[in-house]
C-alpha cells in the first residue's frame, strides 16, 4: 500500500517534469523559429527591395531605349540615360541591352559596349522564345567581365511597338551582396543562412570560406532541399546534407521571385539550453523520486517490524510461556465472548477442568524440570485431541488446565474429556517411573440464559473436578445435577 502509493506519486511527479520540460522543448523551438524567421524576413524585404530597384532600372532602360530621340543622342549621353545611377554600388554587376541576336548594344560599365554576345544565356534564350514581358530571374553565372564572380540576373524582355523581339534589358547582381547581407545576421555558431534558386542551385551561403565551393552547386536531389523546394515557405528539423549535423530549417521565398531563403541552426545550439535545464531538473527530479522511494521502503520495513514484534507481543501477551497453550488472560477473554455468544445463539457451552494428579509428588520424585517435561507433555495432549476451530486448550494455573468447547452438548464434551484422560494415561511413564502420568477432568455444561452465569458454569467444573478426584483419581466426573436446559 505504501510501496504503490510512493510509486503512484513518483509517477505523478515524472509526468508533470516530463509535460513541463516537453514544454519548454516546444518554447525553444517556437523561439529558434521566430528568431530564424526575423532574419529570413529581413533578407526578404532587402532583397525584394534591391530587386524593385533593379527592375525599376530595367524598364526605364527598356522605356528609354524605345524613345526615338535616345537614339540620336551620342552614345556617352546615352550613356547616362539608360543607366541609373543608384546601381553603381560596387557589389552590384552591369547593365546591359541585347539586341535580338544576343549582342551587347548598351552597357552601364563603358561608353563603347564590351564586344560579347549573350545569346548563350539562359535568360536571353527565355526571351527570346517567350512573349511575357515579366522580371525574369536567373543564375547563377560567372560574369565573363569585371570581377568575374558569380552573378545572378534580372532581366526584361523588350518589344517591338508591335510585340516582335526586339532584345533584352539585363542586370547582373553580384552574389557577394547576399555574402554582405549575410554577414551582419546571427545565426548562432554552427547556423548557416543560405540562398536557393527555385531550380535548387545554392546562390549564397554564409558562412563564407569552406562554403564557396558549394556555390552554384545543384542540390535539387538532396531531401532536404527538395522537400524546402517542396514546401517554399516553414520549417522543419532534419539532418543536414552537408554534414550530417541534425538542423533546424526555416525558409521563406522572397516576395515572387524565383528564391528561397534557408536559415539552418545547429539544434545542439537551438536546444542548448534546454538540455542544460533538463539534466539538470531531470537529475534533480530522479534524485527525488529515488529519495521518496527509500524512504518509503524504509519506512515499509520499519512498519513491517514494528506489525510482527506487535504480533509476537500480542502472541506473547495470550500465550503461556512454558506449554505454548493460550494463557489464563486469553482463556477468560475466551470464556466470556463464547458465553455472550451462546447466549445469543442458545448453544450450550461445556467445559473441562483438567487437574494433573498427584504431580507435588511427581514433583518431588523428578524435580521441577522434569515436572515442567510432564505440563508439556499434557499441553501437547490437549492441542492433539481439541481440533475443532472454536475449541480452546488453556493453561488455568500451575498444574491445571481448562478447554472450552463452544456448542457442545455434556455427551460431547464427557466424551473428549475421556479420549484426553485416556491420551494422557497412554503416554509413556516418566522417568524410573512404573506408573503413567494421569489426570482428572470435570465436565460441566450450561446453556446460557438469564438464571445462569459464567461462574456458575466454572463452579460446575469445579465441582465435578472435585468429585473425581474424590472417586480416585484418572477418571472423568460429570455434574451432579446436570445442566437440564443441555441437549
Ligand atoms: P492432586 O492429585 O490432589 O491434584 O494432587 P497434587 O499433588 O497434584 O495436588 P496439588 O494440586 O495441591 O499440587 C499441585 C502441585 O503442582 C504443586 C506444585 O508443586 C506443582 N506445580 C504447580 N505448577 C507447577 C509448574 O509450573 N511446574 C511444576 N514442575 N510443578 C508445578
Ligand atoms: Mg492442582
Ligand atoms: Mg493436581
Amino acid at each position: 500500500m505504501l510501496m504503490s502509493g510512493s510509486l503512484l506519486a513518483v509517477l505523478a511527479i515524472l509526468a508533470i517534469v516530463a509535460s513541463l520540460l516537453l514544454r519548454e522543448y516546444g518554447n525553444a523551438t517556437e523561439t529558434a523559429v521566430r528568431s530564424a524567421n526575423n532574419v529570413v524576413q529581413l533578407i526578404d524585404a532587402d532583397v525584394q527591395r534591391n530587386a524593385d530597384l533593379y527592375d525599376i532600372s530595367l524598364k526605364g532602360m527598356i522605356d528609354a531605349w524605345q524613345q526615338p530621340e535616345v537614339m540620336a543622342i551620342s552614345p556617352a549621353l546615352r550613356r547616362q540615360v539608360l543607366f541609373d545611377r543608384s546601381t553603381a554600388a560596387p557589389y552590384k554587376g552591369d547593365l546591359v541591352m541585347l539586341d535580338e541576336n544576343g549582342a551587347i548594344v548598351a552597357d552601364s560599365t563603358s561608353v563603347d559596349p564590351r564586344p560579347d554576345n549573350f545569346s548563350d544565356r539562359a535568360s536571353f534564350q527565355f526571351h527570346r522564345s517567350n512573349a511575357s514581358l515579366g522580371l525574369k530571374v536567373d543564375g547563377p553565372f560567372k560574369s565573363r567581365w569585371g570581377f568575374k564572380d558569380w552573378c545572378i540576373s534580372f532581366s526584361r524582355r523588350i518589344p517591338s511597338p508591335d510585340g516582335q523581339f526586339v532584345g533584352v534589358a539585363s542586370a547582373s547582381m553580384r552574389l557577394s551582396y547576399f555574402n554582405h547581407l549575410f554577414r551582419g545576421l546571427d545565426v548562432g555558431r554552427s547556423g548557416t543562412i543560405n540562398l536557393i534558386n527555385a531550380e535548387g542551385i545554392l546562390l549564397a551561403r554564409q558562412p563564407e570560406g569552406a562554403n564557396a565551393k558549394f556555390i552554384g552547386r545543384d542540390f535539387s536531389q538532396q531531401p532536404n532541399f527538395q522537400r524546402i523546394l517542396k514546401e517554399i515557405n516553414g520549417s522543419f528539423s532534419a539532418v543536414s546534407d552537408f554534414d550530417n549535423e541534425r538542423r533546424l530549417y526555416t525558409f521563406s521565398r522572397v516576395g515572387d521571385l524565383p528564391l528561397i531563403v534557408v536559415v539552418a541552426q545547429s539544434r545542439d545550439e537551438v536546444y542548448a539550453v534546454w538540455k542544460r535545464n533538463a539534466l539538470l531538473v531531470a537529475g534533480a527530479t530522479g534524485l527525488l523520486c529515488l529519495g521518496i522511494l527509500w524512504l518509503s521502503s524504509l519506512l515499509g520495513r520499519q512498519l513491517r517490524l514494528r506489525r510482527r514484534a506487535e504480533r509476537e507481543l500480542a502472541k506473547l501477551a495470550s500465550t503461556d510461556g512454558l506449554t505454548g497453550l493460550a494463557n489464563r488472560r486469553q482463556l477468560d477473554q475466551a470464556l466470556a465472548h463464547e458465553w455472550s455468544r451462546s447466549l445469543r445463539n442458545g448453544q450450550p457451552l461445556s467445559l473441562l477442568m483438567i487437574d494433573v494428579d498427584h504431580f507435588k509428588a511427581f514433583n518431588d520424585r523428578h524435580g521441577h524440570h522434569g515436572g515442567d517435561d510432564a505440563l508439556r507433555d499434557v499441553a501437547r495432549t490437549l492441542s492433539a485431541t481439541t481440533r475443532r476451530p472454536g475449541d480452546l486448550a488453556a493453561r488455568y494455573g500451575g498444574e491445571e488446565f481448562m478447554v472450552v468447547l463452544p456448542q457442545t452438548p455434556l455427551e460431547g464434551a464427557a466424551q473428549i474429556a475421556e479420549k484426553i484422560r485416556s491420551a494422557i494415561e497412554a503416554l509413556a511413564p516418566h522417568g524410573e517411573d512404573t506408573q503413567p502420568t494421569t489426570v482428572s477432568i470435570g465436565v460441566a455444561t450450561r446453556t446460557p440464559n438469564a438464571h445462569a452465569t459464567l461462574a456458575m458454569l466454572l463452579a460446575d467444573a469445579d465441582k465435578a473436578l472435585y468429585e473425581a478426584k474424590r472417586l480416585g483419581r484418572n477418571r472423568v466426573a460429570l455434574p451432579a445435577t446436570p445442566d437440564l436446559s443441555a441437549t
